[in-house]
C-alpha cells in the first residue's frame, strides 16, 4: 500500500505508454475514432463526454480521496450544481448556514425554479439539524471548515444523522483537501472540491470535483447531467489540475506551517478581536478539528477591533498580501469578504480572511504586524 504523498506523485501520471513521455500527455482532442463497426475502441467519443487527460486526473483524485468515482468539472460552482441539479424533483436539502456564499445565492436565485427545497442550518447543532431533516430530505451538505469562519462539522455524526434519515451526505472539502481530510472514510457519500483552490495550487486554473464513495445512481446521473449540460473542464484545465495535485501534500504542509504561525501572532496581537483557525486551541471545535483532520489548513479569518474601517484599512497597508478574491495559490491573498457577498453579507463586518501561501512565515508575520500597527 503506498502512502498519500507517493500515491499523490503517482496516480494518474504513469508515463505515457505510446511515447513513454514521463509528464503526462495533453489530449486536446474534441473527437475520437470510431472503429468499423461503430464501436468505441478506447471508450471515447467526444470531450464533452470524456476525455484521456480528465480521465488521468479523475482516476488520481479518486484514489486519493478513496472513493470509487470522481467527475472533474469547469469549476466548484459547476461540480455543485450538477449535484443539487440531478436530485429527485421535490428533494429537500439542508445547506449549512454559512455555505460558501455562491451556492446560497445559487439556491435562493433557482432552488425553486428547480422544484428543490432547502434550509439553512447551523450544522453545528446536532439538534438544529435533526430537526431540519424532513421525509423528503434527499442531501446534507456540509463544509468543512467553512469559508470564511473556519467552522468545523463533524462529518461522521452528520453521515450517520443523513443515512438514518435516507439522504447523502456531501462535504465540501476545498479548504481541507484530501491532505487534510477523508470525508469518504468518515462516511460521506460525496466530496465536492473547487480545484480552482489547493488542488490547481497557483491561481491559473479553474475546476470542481465531485468524488463519489459509491459508482451508483447519483455518480451516474451527475455524469450525465455534466454531460448534457456540458459543464465539463477543458483538457488544459484537468492537466493542470493533475499536475497540482502532484505537490498537494507538500503544498499543503507548508501553507499548514505558515498558517499556524500567522493564527498564534494574531492570537497575540491587541487589534485583533477574534481569529478564526482550527489549530488553535481557543477554536470552539479545535478537538473534533484534531479528531477529523491530519492538520489545519491554511486558511485563516480574524476580526479587526473598530470594524468595517479598521478591517479595510489594514487590507489595504498590508504588502505581502495581495489584497484578492480565492485561495490556495503560492502567494498569500487578503479579503475583506463582507465587501464581496453581494447584498445580505453573512460575514462580520471586521471579518479578513488569509489564504497564506507559501512565502516565508516570518515575513507574512511582519507584514501582518505592520498593516496592524497602523
Ligand atoms: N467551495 C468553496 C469552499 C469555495 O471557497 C469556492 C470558491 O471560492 C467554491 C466552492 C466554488 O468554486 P469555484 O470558484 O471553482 O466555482
Amino acid at each position: 500500500m503506498m502512502r498519500f504523498e507517493t500515491l499523490a506523485v503517482h496516480a494518474g501520471a504513469e508515463p505515457d505508454p505510446e511515447t513513454g513521455a514521463v509528464t503526462p500527455p495533453l489530449h486536446l482532442s474534441t473527437t475520437f475514432e470510431h472503429a468499423p463497426d461503430g464501436s468505441l475502441p478506447h471508450g471515447l467519443l467526444y470531450q464533452r463526454y470524456d476525455n484521456p487527460t480528465q480521465q488521468r486526473f479523475e482516476q488520481a483524485l479518486t484514489a486519493l480521496e478513496g472513493g470509487a468515482r470522481t467527475l472533474l468539472f469547469a469549476t466548484g460552482m459547476a461540480a455543485g450544481t450538477t449535484v443539487l441539479q440531478a436530485l429527485p424533483a421535490g428533494a429537500h436539502v439542508v445547506m449549512p448556514d454559512d455555505v460558501y456564499h455562491g451556492y446560497r445565492a445559487l439556491l435562493q436565485h433557482y432552488g425553486q425554479r428547480w422544484g428543490l427545497h432547502f434550509a439553512f442550518v447551523d450544522l453545528a447543532d446536532p439538534d438544529a439539524t435533526r430537526a431540519a431533516l424532513r421525509p423528503d430530505t434527499r442531501l446534507i451538505w456540509a463544509e468543512s471548515p467553512s469559508n470564511p469562519l473556519l467552522k468545523i462539522s463533524d462529518i461522521a455524526a452528520l453521515a450517520a444523522l443523513a443515512h438514518g434519515a435516507g439522504a447523502q451526505l456531501l462535504v465540501d472539502s476545498t479548504f481541507a483537501t484530501p491532505c487534510l481530510q477523508q470525508p469518504l472514510a468518515l462516511g460521506a457519500d460525496i466530496v465536492l472540491h473547487s480545484a480552482t483552490k489547493y488542488i490547481g495550487g497557483h491561481s491559473d486554473v479553474m475546476g470542481g470535483a465531485l468524488v463519489f464513495r459509491a459508482d451508483a445512481a447519483l455518480a451516474a446521473e451527475c455524469w450525465n447531467l455534466r454531460k448534457l449540460a456540458g459543464a465539463s473542464a477543458s483538457p488544459l484545465a484537468a492537466w493542470l489540475c493533475l499536475r497540482g495535485l502532484r505537490s498537494l501534500p507538500a503544498r499543503m504542509a507548508w501553507h499548514g506551517r505558515n498558517a499556524g504561525a500567522v493564527a498564534a501572532a494574531l492570537a497575540a496581537h491587541p487589534q485583533v478581536e477574534r481569529v478564526h483557525y482550527p489549530g488553535l486551541a481557543t477554536h470552539p471545535q479545535h478537538a473534533l478539528a484534531a479528531r477529523q483532520m491530519r492538520a489545519f489548513g491554511g486558511m485563516v479569518s480574524f476580526e479587526v477591533r473598530g470594524g468595517r474601517e479598521s478591517a479595510l484599512a489594514v487590507a489595504s497597508r498590508l504588502r505581502l498580501f495581495i489584497n484578492a478574491t480565492s485561495l490556495g495559490g503560492c502567494e498569500s491573498l487578503v479579503e475583506h469578504r463582507a465587501s464581496v457577498e453581494g447584498a445580505q453579507p453573512t460575514s462580520p463586518p471586521g471579518l479578513l480572511r488569509l489564504s497564506v501561501g507559501l512565502e516565508h512565515a516570518d515575513d507574512l508575520v511582519a507584514d501582518l504586524q505592520r498593516a496592524l500597527a497602523g
